[in-house]
């Protein structure tokens, strides 16, 4: 299995070796790090010279975090340029939602403009997209990469309108799943109605859990439970939901066997 989004860079991880350590010994053999700006893409890479071919590196510009200035973007988009040999994608990027600042009109159009360069930069290098589009993000952001001819992308813990989703999945993105679906009901239906060949599996972790990860710190393990989630709502077999979300995060990323 692949935990295609944790944050095992984050410096709520402690121990970032056990817990890559529990993962392999859980069946995950593969987690995608998405980088948030300069200082996480750095540490990203820093982690991946531990753990080539297990921990895959991906180069980001987080749009929520407002702290990060318009120099710190071409930053990274040069890094992107530099590195793009040894990345499995860009992201995570995209268009806020969250707090106060999100709502500013002009904010958003900056986040917008900011976004289609990052596409645009995906497109050139042919790398995928890890976007984070969260509510009615999802529709303009569809709208964004599809403008700058982006074929390959995620978004990733999606939560929008059902029409949102079909034209997402229509145009030959992925969904990805967080361990939410293990007992919210939105994300729940969103499983049962995704493609197979469409749907990832997820922690974003450190981010914490409720339901039966309530109080436990979130770790790429955690993905054994959240396809065993997906299995169950979809009345199938674990195998064959572990085999599918495998098989979509191989095909996304391009990482092989
Ligand atoms: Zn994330």
């Amino acid at each position: 299995m692949i935990d295609s989004h944790v944050h095992l860079d984050a410096d709520q991880y402690p121990d970032p070796s056990g817990a890559i350590k529990r993962a392999c010994d859980a069946g995950v053999s593969a987690m995608v790090v998405p980088g948030v700006g300069p200082a996480s893409n750095r540490a990203v890479f820093e982690l991946t010279k531990e753990y080539p071919g297990v921990i895959l590196p991906a180069l980001g510009f987080h749009p929520e975090r407002f702290e990060h200035s318009e120099d710190d973007s071409r930053e990274v988009l040069e890094m992107i340029e530099r590195e793009r040999d040894s990345i499995c994608a860009v992201g995570e990027v995209g268009l806020p939602w969250y707090g106060e600042r999100a709502k500013d009109a002009g904010m958003l159009v900056a986040a917008k403009v900011t976004l289609s360069r990052f596409a645009r930069a995906a497109v050139t290098f042919d790398l995928p997209l890890i976007l984070h589009a969260p509510h009615a993000r999802a529709a303009e952001a569809l709208t964004i990469i599809r403008e700058a001819g982006v074929t390959r992308a995620v978004f990733h813990w999606h939560k929008s309108d059902e029409q949102t989703t079909r034209a997402i999945i229509n145009a030959g993105y992925f969904i990805s799943l967080t361990p939410e679906v293990a007992y919210r009901a939105r994300d729940q239906d969103l499983a049962r109605m995704l493609p197979a060949n469409r749907i990832l599996a997820e922690t974003d972790g450190p981010w914490r859990y409720g339901g039966q990860f309530a109080g436990r710190l979130t770790e790429p393990a955690m993905i054994k439970e959240v396809v065993a989630a997906i299995a169950h709502l979809r009345c199938t077999t674990f195998e064959e939901i572990a085999a599918a979300t495998t098989a979509n995060a191989r095909a996304l990323f391009r990482i092989r066997e």
